[in-house]
């Protein structure tokens, strides 16, 4: 990585503004998953220990500039003193003399976490002023926040252009490490594993991973789009009509790399919200009828796809094989997580991206036998296509 990080520069003393991502799940005041402020850690206990004085900048929610009290940060405050075992310090603004005062009292050491970002409008605008005042706070910036990185905000990008040096914390080194060495410097075999539902969002995806990886693995939502585009009746199956001519044009270019669901779990009555299933039949993509919806992929494909995997060197995963959610539906995805795990295990490199994909390796116990589970949806989708991410770019560069 080409950008300067939390280790190349003097924080002892110093003001450090350090953007983290505690973009996490409230729920009655409590914080209900507290994954995101535990990925925060390194970054801020090395900070603490090198003497910094720390300020947490967050957004959480989307409260479009106005104050929320459900969206504010305080509860994970308490969250972070725990884990820290030292006090962690509440400020009820991001910007303005509370946010000053609270700074200008601060010892070496010290930790503060400032109020929700995004009650200020000036955040999603990108706005200098605001940027300023933010950058105003320290002596120098931290990016910690790889959830947010494809966004150019003020606290991501604009920020930079009124204090330097900005530079990387571990978080984001680790997921720049994983998402971008691993897909442009690939051991071989390097299969990518695509589903979910977020069809059109991830065609760029896999049209970029289309030209790196030897194998590329089509299951979830996503398949049936790609099996309608073979001509195969996918009856009520989730596809998006528009996409079919794209997926066609793939499947030509790359025939020998795609491997579609052979086989697949249907029923006629789907309900994700209700988590409400019908009858299920395993049945051949060929023999799907024409009210049925497909919601797993089916045991034929589990070993079509698990023989794949066998001998794989590196695995980008994104998007569930299946309605994981409903454990009825939930056989793939579990099956392809095992797998990684056990691949991992004899020392390939595995990546996760995306908040479902996640929490189906959650789901299956298997999230720390992986090598690394991305803490971004949006923004690990974006690096795997092969973006620029503009908070990334906002870091200074090294030897500057
Ligand atoms: P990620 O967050 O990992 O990027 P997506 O958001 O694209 O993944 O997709 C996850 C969702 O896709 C899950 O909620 C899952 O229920 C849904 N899904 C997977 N397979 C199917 C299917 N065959 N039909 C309908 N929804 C599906
Ligand atoms: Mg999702």
């Amino acid at each position: 990585m080409n950008k300067m990080t939390v280790e190349n520069v003097e924080v002892n003393s110093k003001k450090v503004v350090v953007r983290v991502d505690f973009n996490v799940p409230v729920n009655k005041g409590q914080v209900t998953n507290d994954k995101r402020i535990r990925a925060a850690l390194p970054t801020i206990e090395y900070l603490t220990g090198q003497g910094a004085r720390v300020i947490l900048i967050s957004h959480l929610g989307r409260p479009k500039g106005e104050f929320r009290p459900e969206m504010s940060l305080k509860p994970c405050a308490a969250v972070l003193e725990k884990m820290l075992g030292r006090p962690v310090q509440f400020v009820e603004n991001c910007v303005g003399e509370i946010a000053e005062q609270a700074v200008e009292t601060m010892q070496d050491g010290q930790v503060i976490l400032l109020e929700n970002l995004r009650f200020h409008d000036g955040e999603t605008k990108n706005d200098s002023e605001f940027a300023a005042s933010l950058a105003g706070l320290g002596q120098l910036y931290v990016n910690d926040a790889f959830g947010t990185a494809h966004r150019a905000h003020a606290s991501t990008v604009g920020i930079c252009q009124y204090i330097q040096p900005c530079v990387a914390g571990y978080l984001m080194q680790k997921e720049i490490q994983y998402l971008g060495n691993v897909v442009q410097n690939a051991e071989r075999p390097f299969v990518a594993i695509i589903g979910g539902a977020k069809i059109s969002g991830k065609m760029d995806v896999m049209a970029n991973l289309l030209g790196k990886v030897d194998n590329l693995l089509i299951g979830g939502a996503m398949a049936f789009t790609f099996l309608k585009a073979r001509s195969i009746n996918v009856g009520r199956s989730m596809i998006e009509e528009d996409k079919i001519s794209l997926a066609a044009r793939l499947i030509e270019s790359w025939p020998e790399k795609i491997a579609l669901p052979v086989d697949c779990v249907v029923t006629d009555k789907l309900d994700p919200a209700e988590q409400v299933l019908g009858a299920l039949e395993t049945v051949r993509v060929e023999a799907i009828g024409p009210s049925q919806i497909g919601v797993d992929i089916g045991p034929e494909t589990i070993a079509l796809f698990s023989g794949i995997l066998e001998g794989a060197r590196t695995v980008v995963w994104n998007g569930p094989m299946g309605v994981f959610e409903i454990d009825a539906a939930a056989e793939g995805t579990m099956a392809v997580a095992r797998m990684l795990a056990d691949i991992t295990g004899r020392g390939a490199v595995t990546v996760i991206g995306g908040g479902d994909s996640a929490a189906a390796a959650e789901k299956a116990k298997v999230a720390d036998r992986l090598s690394h589970v991305s803490t971004g949806g949006g923004a690990s989708l974006a690096f795997l296509e092969g973006k620029r991410l503009p908070a990334i770019e906002a870091l200074t560069d090294l030897g500057t």
